[in-house]
């Protein structure tokens, strides 16, 4: 870390580039890399990763006056958001008014659904905060970047109609909202440097974040921030190594549901600083045909879920987070079935995830009977009718809460009906919930807990908000909110 300080940078009075020149990052750095310095540029403020939290602190940095860049490691933006169903969270925004839903819903409420899930372990601050601006988050999300939203439908949990889906041609919705963002962030001309990895936070002695290191094809580069630092790299999930010393092997081990380049920039850049991380060993799943990327999503609720051996292996309650997570766990190979009966066929979200296994050309094996059903799924057969007949007659007398495992759905639908359904899945890994902590002003927290001068995260890159699981559209929501705010508190440093 070199000896700048922030004034000296501001004042220009020192030559910033050489001072991050001296920087000494990778091995082998030569002298003509620092001679590079000399020309590169300074901005506002750097923000580290074109997803849905760095465009938008980008756009409102921009609204404010700001002079942003946004540095991408890859052609274009390649993170979780692409992948993402493109779902957020508001609480009687103007879309929700003008489609008359949800008027008796609360922020109070929104705040202690928010906490259930995360089991009271988020951060009290941060989700309060997040639920009191994620309304004015989707409005600005409409008004300023012209989002629209379909027809406004109520989350599995808690069944508020609090979820806003993305409209528009590209699949995933997530992909639309990467798209629109993208076309802002061109409309206000904000540079985007694709293919350069930020590999290296810039700093002063005292610790003070200043600018960043890149590695290109044209090769390497200093960037000077005049107020912050801004990382949006998403978290660690597709890093193997940091996966398996944080939760284990069987969780490294599930496939990956969206984006395999998310590799814990979130912690490498920001550890010569000390940051405070947390929430390290937790992280989001879901339920996935690995080898074609199928989702069956909430369909995990709608049969009753075995193993290759026949045997049902936990209570079908569960969210399909929980599934997942114990499916890969406990269950040989991280491979179950989902057998269910063709009494909820017809019913949309069934027949839309039928839909997606065969556009993805994942097998749903299809039988005239439990037997015939088993046989084409590979399952032992034996087993399977003994376990569908058990629970079946359990359903019926209403002690499906006594079998082993108990079923405690409020109302479990039986097997009974043909043809029957076995749909094949893994354990899947969603996203990581561990990273850097940061205060509601997006600033990161150091051991000491004081904010690191310099250095903001926003996004799926932070620690403290997500803790076990969340409700269906925060996580974009919280990209959203917090990517304003960073670029609001940016702002107010320029004065
Ligand atoms: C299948 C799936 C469905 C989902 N559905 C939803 C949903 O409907 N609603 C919801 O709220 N959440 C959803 N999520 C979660 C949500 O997608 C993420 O939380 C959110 O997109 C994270 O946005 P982000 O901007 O923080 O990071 P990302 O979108 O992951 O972007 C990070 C960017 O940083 C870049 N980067 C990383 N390191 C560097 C570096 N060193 N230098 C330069 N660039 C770098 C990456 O290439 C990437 O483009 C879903 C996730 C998945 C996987």
């Amino acid at each position: 870390m070199t000896n700048i300080s922030r004034r000296g940078i501001l004042k220009g009075t020192l030559t910033a580039a050489a001072g991050i020149g001296a920087l000494s990052v990778l091995p082998g750095m030569t002298a003509d890399a620092d001679a590079q310095v000399q020309k590169d540029a300074s901005y506002d403020l750097i923000i580290v990763g074109c997803g849905c939290a760095g465009m938008v602190c980008a756009i409102r940095a921009s609204e404010l006056g700001l002079r942003p860049v946004i540095i991408e490691k890859m052609p274009s933006p390649s993170g979780n958001t692409v992948y993402s169903g493109g779902i957020l969270l508001g609480v009687n925004t103007k879309a929700q008014t003008e489609q008359n839903k949800n008027t008796s819903d609360t922020v109070d409420k929104f705040y202690e659904d928010l906490m259930i899930v995360s089991q009271q372990r988020g951060d009290k601050v941060m989700t309060r905060y997040f639920a009191e601006h994620c309304s004015e988050a989707l409005n600005w999300l409409s008004d300023s970047i012209g989002i629209k939203w379909m027809n406004i439908v109520t989350e599995v949990f808690p069944a508020y109609e609090r979820s806003h889906v993305v409209d528009g041609p590209s699949k995933p919705s997530g992909s639309q909202l990467a798209k629109q963002l993208m076309q802002a962030v061109n409309d206000r001309r904000i540079p985007v440097l694709f293919n350069t990895k930020v590999v290296a936070l810039a700093g002063t002695e005292s610790l003070e974040v200043t600018g960043v290191k890149t590695v290109s094809k044209e090769g390497t580069k200093s960037f000077i921030a005049r107020y912050g630092v801004v990382i949006s790299t998403g978290g660690f999930h597709a890093n193997n190594e940091m996966v398996t010393s944080q939760m284990g092997g069987w969780a490294a081990n599930m496939p990956i549901r969206g984006s395999k380049i998310i590799s814990g920039e979130n912690f490498t850049l920001t550890r010569p600083f000390f940051p405070k991380f947390v929430n390290t060993d937790q992280f989001h799943a879901g339920p996935i045909h690995g080898p074609t990327g199928a989702n069956p999503s909430i369909m995990v609720n709608y049969g009753i879920l075995v193993t290759g051996d026949g045997v049902r292996y936990i209570d079908e309650v569960n969210t399909y987070v929980r599934v997942a997570k114990e499916t890969a766990k406990t269950v040989k190979g991280n491979w179950a079935f989902i057998i269910m009966d063709s009494e909820p066929r017809g019913i949309s979200t069934v027949e839309e995830r039928f839909a997606r296994y065969s556009r993805a050309k994942a097998p749903i094996y299809e039988g005239a009977s439990i037997k015939e059903l088993a046989a084409k799924a590979n399952i032992n057969a034996t087993n399977l009718e003994k376990t569908v007949s058990e629970y079946n007659k359990a359903v019926k007398n209403k002690t499906a809460e006594r079998l082993t495992p108990p079923n405690t759905l409020s109302a479990p639908r039986s097997v009974v009906k043909g043809p029957f359904y076995a749909i094949p899945f893994q354990g899947g890994m969603t996203a990581t919930f561990g990273g850097p902590l940061v205060n509601v002003k997006t600033q990161v927290i150091n051991t000491e807990n004081q904010p690191i001068e310099g250095l903001y995260a926003i996004g799926n890159s932070v620690g403290g908000i997500f803790y076990d699981d969340y409700i269906v559209g925060a996580q974009l929501t919280s990209a959203a909110v917090f990517g304003r705010v960073c670029a609001e508190e940016i702002a107010k440093k320029r004065g």
